[in-house]
C-alpha cells in the first residue's frame, strides 16, 4: 500500500444517474487521472496503479486534493483493485471516447461527389460528414446512407474513405444487432422487422439501455448473411468494393413480398447476372437464403 494513502472511507453505494456520472468528469484534473490510468493500462501488465504513483503521474502535490478528485471518479469510472486503482469498464469506454474526440471535436467535411451514382435518379452520390454523422445522398435528396463515425477516424481520411469506414461500422452494427447485442453498449437488443406503418419494410433495433438505434431497409439484413454475400461476391458485388446502396435488395422494394404476416415472413428475390437467389427474412431479421438456379 502506498505511504500517503489514508483511510479510504465508504465504498460507493448506488449507481449514479447519468448526469451525475458525467458531472464527475467536469474537472480537467479528473480527466487527467483517467488518461493516466489508461496510459498505465496500455504500457503495463498490471491493471492497477498505486495511489502515490498515480498522484505523481498526474502531477498533483497535495494528497488531500488528489484524493478528493479521485473519489469523485470512483462511482463509475475508477475502482480499487490489487492495492491500487484501475479503470472500470465504463472508465475504459469514456477514455476511448475522449481520445477519439467524440465529445470535443466537431468535424465537417464535404459535400463531395463519390464514384457512384444514385440508384433512383442516376445523379452522382454526394457525401457529407458533419458532427460525426456521415450522410450520402444525391442532388435530388434521395437518402442513400447515413451512419456515425468517431471524429478521430476522420482526422487524416478523405471523405470517400470516411464513407467506406461508416459502411463497415454499419454492417458490423447490423450483424451485432441481429445477434441481439447492442453495438453501442453491448446490452441485449431486440431486432424487429416492421411492415405496418412505414411505406416500406424496415429493419429496426432500438436499445432500451443506451438509446442506440439502427433503422434501415430490411435489405440491410441480407447484406450480412453469408449465403447472400457469397452469391453477391460471385457476381462481382462486395461490401468491400461496392457501396451498400448499390446492392439491389437494399434499394429496391419491389423485390420484397410479404409471405406471411403472423409470424412475419418476407421473401426477397435477388437476381444478378441471370442467376437468382431467394431469401426469406423473419420478424427478427433472420435470413434464410436459397439459390434457385438460372433465370434464363
Ligand atoms: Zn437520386
Ligand atoms: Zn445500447
Amino acid at each position: 500500500m502506498d505511504s500517503d494513502e489514508t483511510s479510504d472511507g465508504e465504498e460507493p453505494a448506488e449507481r449514479r444517474a447519468p448526469a451525475d456520472a458525467f458531472s464527475a468528469l467536469s474537472d480537467p484534473l479528473r480527466v487527467s487521472i483517467l488518461q493516466e490510468l489508461s496510459a498505465h493500462y496500455r504500457t503495463s501488465d498490471e491493471a492497477a496503479i498505486g495511489f502515490a504513483d498515480l498522484r505523481r503521474r498526474v502531477g498533483v502535490r497535495d494528497p488531500g486534493r488528489f484524493r478528493y478528485h479521485l473519489n469523485e471518479l470512483r462511482d463509475g469510472f475508477v475502482e480499487k483493485a490489487d492495492g491500487g486503482y484501475r479503470l472500470t469498464h465504463a472508465g475504459v469506454q469514456v477514455v476511448a471516447a475522449i481520445l477519439a474526440g467524440t465529445y470535443t471535436e466537431a468535424v465537417s467535411m464535404g459535400p463531395t461527389e463519390l464514384d457512384s451514382d444514385c440508384p433512383f435518379c442516376g445523379r452522382p452520390a454526394v457525401a457529407t460528414c458533419e458532427d460525426g454523422r456521415c450522410l450520402v445522398t444525391c442532388d435530388n435528396e434521395h437518402p442513400l446512407f447515413q451512419w456515425s463515425v468517431p471524429p478521430n477516424a476522420t482526422a487524416d481520411a478523405t471523405l470517400p474513405e470516411v464513407v467506406d469506414l461508416a459502411e463497415l461500422l454499419a454492417s458490423q452494427a447490423i450483424e451485432q444487432s441481429l445477434l441481439g447485442v447492442c453495438p453501442q453498449c453491448y446490452d441485449s437488443i431486440e431486432p424487429t422487422v416492421l411492415v405496418d406503418g412505414p411505406p416500406r419494410p424496415l429493419f429496426r433495433a432500438v436499445c432500451g439501455t443506451c438509446g442506440g438505434r439502427i433503422v434501415g431497409p430490411v435489405g440491410f439484413c441480407l447484406l450480412v448473411d453469408p449465403d447472400v454475400t457469397a452469391f453477391c461476391r460471385r457476381h462481382g458485388l462486395t461490401l468491400r468494393d461496392d457501396h451498400v446502396w448499390e446492392f439491389p435488395f437494399v434499394r429496391d422494394d419491389s423485390s420484397v413480398t410479404v409471405l406471411e404476416e403472423d409470424p412475419l415472413r418476407l421473401a426477397f428475390d435477388v437476381t444478378l447476372g441471370g442467376e437468382s437467389l431467394s431469401a426469406t427474412v423473419d420478424g427478427r431479421g433472420h435470413v434464410t437464403a436459397d439459390e434457385t438456379g438460372g433465370a434464363e
